[in-house]
């Protein structure tokens, strides 16, 4: 019999194979634009610093404030004594931010997702005997799907719909129609952060009234991103203030340290405070980062500029880096997918970007299907022009020397 050190030494081998997580590059600076890693400065195509807000100087000092005025850490879950006034204005400028009636603030949007489902279907609510229903698109975040694992098997049947694909969704809600189902709950990303393809919420909303569906979303690629203003998903397909639960996380755009949120009609984020276990039994979000997402909030509300740099700086890079050559997926997202084909290829292909000064991630199977490994991309409004030019300038130069320019 193999012991478990054994065990896990033979699949450790093979995932060394996949190399899939592993090839962790650590940065020897703060998150930014640009980042200093083996002793030398490299143009940061990886992060989910979309708007730059992870080094701003606002939200540097907004946190050294939050811990002069209400120390590093709160030592309790909300209930207890862990809510200071700071986390109720958070919650009321998230709701602000978003059009929303309340919002709920989490330790992270995993946490926020790991809540939402089961809080809600696992109660029954004074019913006798009920069932739910969940539409899952089938690229949703794996929170989404741990989220909803914690349903009841008994009383949620738990059904997947393809990708972005409303015909397919709408052919079950119409097969489920005359089902006498208590609740139905659509599911979906704003923003798939694979292929940074937007959910097509205009559809949604629509299709979520007709069938008398809640619709959720989770926006975390997308909240101080898309959209003219930032506002997400929901402002890019013009039903701002119109999906019924929005989760978010302040680990991306918002500042890039921690944090989620459930926002939506305040019935529900009340009942969320009563029923959520990871609100209920784990800790409050410290001073530094109430007062950072705050003051994140605060320039993406004053200041449009910064979004609008972001906007602008995405169509450049992605009309540049096609203009080379390269195959990428198509879309207005700051999320660039660089389509190599072969694992190898694109592995190679991010360790050489890297000896030219560009950091970037190279995706392939398990994350996405064989045959479609790909360099993902991800612009910033902390890149200057010349940032961007020179990371352009290294993808052709090692895009031509291992031959995959178009
Ligand atoms: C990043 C991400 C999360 C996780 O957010 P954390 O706050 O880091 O837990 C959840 N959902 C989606 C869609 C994400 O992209």
């Amino acid at each position: 019999m193999p012991t478990p050190v054994d065990m896990l030494t033979a699949e450790l081998q093979r995932l060394e194979e996949l190399r899939t997580f592993k090839y962790e590059v650590p940065l020897q600076s703060a998150q930014d634009g640009v980042v200093r890693v083996n002793g030398k400065k490299v143009v940061m195509l990886a992060s989910n610093n979309y708007v730059g807000l992870s080094n701003h100087p606002a939200v540097r000092k907004a946190a050294i404030q939050g811990i002069k005025d209400y120390g590093y850490g709160v030592a309790s879950v909300r209930f207890i004594c862990g809510t200071q006034d700071i986390h109720l204005k958070l919650e009321k400028k998230i709701s602000k931010f978003l059009g929303t009636e309340d919002t709920i603030l989490f330790s992270s949007c995993w946490a926020a997702n790991e809540a939402f489902f089961a809080s809600l279907t696992n109660e029954s609510l004074g019913m006798e005997s009920y069932k739910d229903v969940i539409y899952s698109d089938r690229l949703n975040h794996a929170s989404i799907i741990d989220g909803q694992r914690l349903c009841k098997a008994e009383t949620t049947d738990r059904k997947i719909y393809k990708h972005a694909d409303m015909d397919d969704l709408l052919r079950q809600l119409e097969q489920d129609r005359t089902s006498p189902y208590r609740f139905r709950i659509i599911a979906t990303d704003g923003v798939f952060s694979m292929e940074g393809d937007l959910a097509p919420l205009d559809r949604l909303v629509d299709i979520a009234r007709t069938y008398g569906a809640l619709l959720f979303v989770d926006d975390s690629h997308a909240v101080g991103v898309c959209g003219k203003t930032g506002r997400g998903t929901p402002e890019a397909k013009g039903v701002h203030g119109q999906v019924d639960v929005l989760t978010g996380t302040l680990g991306k755009a918002i500042g890039g340290a921690a944090g989620g949120y459930i926002s939506g009609r305040k019935e529900l984020i009340s009942f969320m405070r009563q029923k959520a276990r990871t609100y209920i039994f784990s800790n409050s979000l410290p001073p530094s980062i109430v007062y950072g997402a705050g003051a994140a909030f605060d320039l993406l509300m004053k200041n449009r500029s910064i979004v609008k740099k972001l906007h602008t700086n995405t169509a450049y890079f992605r009309k540049k880096i096609a203009g080379l050559g390269f195959t990428i997926l198509e879309g207005d997202h700051p999320i660039v997918p660089v389509m190599l084909g072969e694992a190898a290829l694109a592995q190679q292909m991010s360790k050489e970007l890297l000896k030219e000064g560009v950091y970037i991630k190279g995706l392939w199977y398990p994350v996405v299907p064989k045959g479609e490994a790909r360099l993902r991309a991800q612009v910033s409004a902390a890149l200057s022009t010349a940032d961007i030019n020179r990371a352009l300038a290294a993808f052709e130069k090692v895009g031509r020397r291992l031959n995959v320019l178009r």
